[in-house]
């Protein structure tokens, strides 16, 4: 059986020599290593604390730490975190260490307006929304309706409240977003020779027409991105291939274009130096924005008649919906805690309804109507013939802290594994919390309640007579049992 490094294309070779001179024996020899694993913690569900102290995956906290991402940490792959609970229930992302550096290296200021062009599955999304802590808001876009299926439940499991999920290419998102966000990060298409250590089958599928077919899909959405950035934001374009012709030559075209455009810096992770499988990325400042006066009259009067329309528009529709969100106030008065982190989050929020589902959605997002949206902002249920049916996204973004009920499993308790095939279980004999207290009232019917494990939200169960009838969605129920 051949190994990977005498899989490698030639053409690959002789251009890596060129590159790296006397580096390249180093290189080479690292396609002889394994490959690198890590985890992110998510930090919008639980605390770094919780990590260390339950000493998950045998992280050495002192040592594991991946230089550039302050979450993140090195994982041997034969702890398969991928298969815990715990993942299910987001307490933990899994991306390669170096695709972390993108996100990790940039500055994030909370209440920033963020796209994330190529986003699925989600690695730098999900980043991106735990520097922002639940401020701002996140546009995750994916053009490919096959991967936007994993981008939306990869952020729905990471319990995002601030993030719109379109599915777009970059000339229909710039039609709404021209010179709107603080920062566009573009973790570009490419020809994917960082993948070759991790994925054999990403050697096969490399040839030199792919690289050329990456440039100039490169080239296109680096122009759109830097159009949608307002005058001092900052554009970081990244990819997992080595070849310049995807990396500083894409970098160096666009600067030497665009009079605008201030590089501040090119940065590289090299599989022999570090413990990674290899990353660019570039941060690109727009200086200033070049549009024609004319240009900018005629897109703010566009804008104070469609708003002006939208306004009168959702004074109407408020109306009708007032009575429809009845129930779902009833709820909100119900079974979410007043003052919680999640309360007062959601009284900062636009309540919008469509088809029957309720979302929070961002005060300053803007009128996407005729853009294809997944998701907007945060879907906290459906209103349903007399009553409210709170959704998944929103156990996700809840904390025990946040309800009226919750039950909290350990990550041992053989109910972990019931809850996740999508077994009932009976509550009798178990620890249930009311507002984080041990609930002492003779209830076995309290209706909603938010499933924990180790304290980390998984989903909703709904109790009756004792027994917790099982919310977990069909679609992300496990098949096999422990
Ligand atoms: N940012 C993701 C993460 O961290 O998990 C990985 C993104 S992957 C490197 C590149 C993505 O670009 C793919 O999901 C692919 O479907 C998308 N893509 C491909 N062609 C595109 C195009 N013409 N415009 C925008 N995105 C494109």
């Amino acid at each position: 059986m051949s190994t990977i490094k005498e899989k490698l294309p030639e053409e690959f070779k002789k251009e890596m020599k060129e590159l790296l001179k006397d580096e390249y024996e180093d290189f080479i020899n690292s396609y002889d290593q394994d490959r690198t694993n890590a985890i992110r913690i998510n930090d919008l569900k639980v605390e770094k604390k919780f990590f260390e102290e339950s000493n998950l995956f045998d992280i050495d906290y002192e040592k594991d730490g991946v230089e550039w991402a302050d979450l993140g940490y090195y994982v041997s792959s034969d702890k398969s975190p991928g298969k815990n609970p715990l993942h299910d229930a987001g307490a933990y992302y899994i991306q390669e260490p170096s695709a972390m550096s993108v996100v990790g290296k940039t500055d994030i200021a909370e209440g920033e307006k963020i796209l994330d062009m190529c986003a699925a599955p989600g690695g730098k999304s999900t980043y991106i929304l735990s520097k922002l802590n639940e401020t701002g808001i996140l546009v995750s876009n994916e053009v490919n309706s096959t991967r936007i299926r994993a981008l939306g439940e990869n952020l729905e499991r990471f319990g995002a409240t601030n993030c719109t999920i379109t599915n777009s290419d970059s000339k229909g998102l710039l039609t709404f977003f021209k010179g709107f966000f603080d920062k566009v990060f573009i973790d570009a298409p490419c020809s994917g020779q960082g993948m070759f250590r991790k994925y054999e089958h990403a050697i096969d599928d490399w040839s030199e027409e792919k690289v050329e077919e990456c440039v100039s899909i490169q080239k296109e959405l680096i122009r759109d991105g830097f159009d949608m950035l307002k005058e001092g934001g900052m554009l970081i374009y990244s990819t997992c291939t080595f070849t310049k012709r995807e990396n500083e030559d894409i970098i160096n075209d666009f600067i030497n274009e665009y009079q605008n455009a201030e590089l501040i810096e090119m940065d590289r992770i090299w599989p022999h130096k570090q413990r990674g499988e290899g990353h660019f990325s570039a941060r690109i400042i727009k200086s200033s924005e070049e549009v024609r006066e004319e240009e900018i009259q005629e897109n703010s009067n566009k804008k104070s008649k469609k708003s002006k329309k939208k306004k009168k528009e959702s004074s109407n529709s408020r109306k009708q919906d007032s009575q429809k969100l009845k129930d779902y106030e009833s709820f909100l008065k119900d079974y979410i805690r007043d003052g919680s982190k999640r309360k007062n989050a959601i009284s900062e929020k636009a309540v919008e309804v469509k088809g029957g589902f309720v979302y929070l959605v961002s005060k300053d997002m803007l009128d996407l109507t005729g853009l294809k949206v997944l998701r907007n902002g945060l879907l906290m249920g459906e209103i349903k013939k007399n009553r409210f049916e709170p959704s998944h996204s929103l156990a996700m973004a809840l904390c025990i802290d946040d309800v009226k009920y919750a039950v909290n499993l350990d990550i041992e308790d053989e109910d972990v594994f019931r809850y996740i095939v999508g077994e009932s279980i009976s509550l009798e004999g178990k620890e249930v919390y009311k507002y984080s207290e041990p609930d002492t009232e003779d209830n076995n019917s309290r209706g909603w309640i938010l499933v924990t494990i180790n304290g980390v939200s998984i989903g909703w169960g709904k109790e009756s007579n004792g027994i917790m009838k099982n919310k977990y969605p069909k679609g992300l129920r496990r098949v096999i049992r422990k």
